[in-house]
């Protein structure tokens, strides 16, 4: 039995996570075929609603908007797009899963890929003074293709390019 603890004193209850869990989740086919053309072709691929005709990303099976199902209507997403809004902590913060203090190393970014389609992703510039809304950006992927098939995470970050 535990100590007796004065009535101000918390109890904090630690739960030890040190098991890897490696297993495979199927995605669907329409996740599935986005994972599919980034690690294959360094592509990224959005589904189109046939009601709207708004470019679903990540793809959807039926439109959030419309209510409809999407169909199988496929676009390529430009590899370029507008810094809409960034956010990036220096300070290191808790992270509430390991309990550790970390700081991200890259900003992360809400991005408006050049058919209007936005994404979130990391930048790879991380000079405050260079940083803002509305620079042009670029994918820039993993080269090896065993490294890739995590989806979006096949591109290690977007690299500012000039406009
Ligand atoms: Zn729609």
């Amino acid at each position: 039995m535990a100590e007796k603890k004065k009535k101000s004193e918390p109890e904090y209850i630690f739960v030890e996570f040190n098991t890897p869990r490696k297993y495979r989740w199927s995605t669907g086919p329409y996740v599935g075929k986005m994972y599919h053309e980034a690690r294959m072709n360094k592509k990224l691929y959005a589904n189109q609603c046939p009601k709207c005709k708004k470019m679903l990303w990540e793809p959807q099976v039926v439109c959030g908007r419309c209510k409809v199902e999407t169909g199988w209507k496929w676009k390529e997403l430009p590899q370029r797009g507008t810094v809409m809004q960034y956010t990036f902590i220096v300070y290191p913060m808790w992270d509430p899963h390991y309990g550790e203090k970390f700081a991200n190393p890259l900003p992360n970014a809400m991005i408006e890929m050049d058919d209007g389609t936005v994404i979130r992703h990391f930048l790879e510039e991380t000079d405050e003074k260079k940083l803002k809304e509305g620079m042009r950006v670029e994918a820039v992927w993993k080269e090896n293709e065993e490294d890739r098939g995590e989806g979006t995470a096949d591109i290690k970050f977007f690299r500012t390019i000039d406009k």
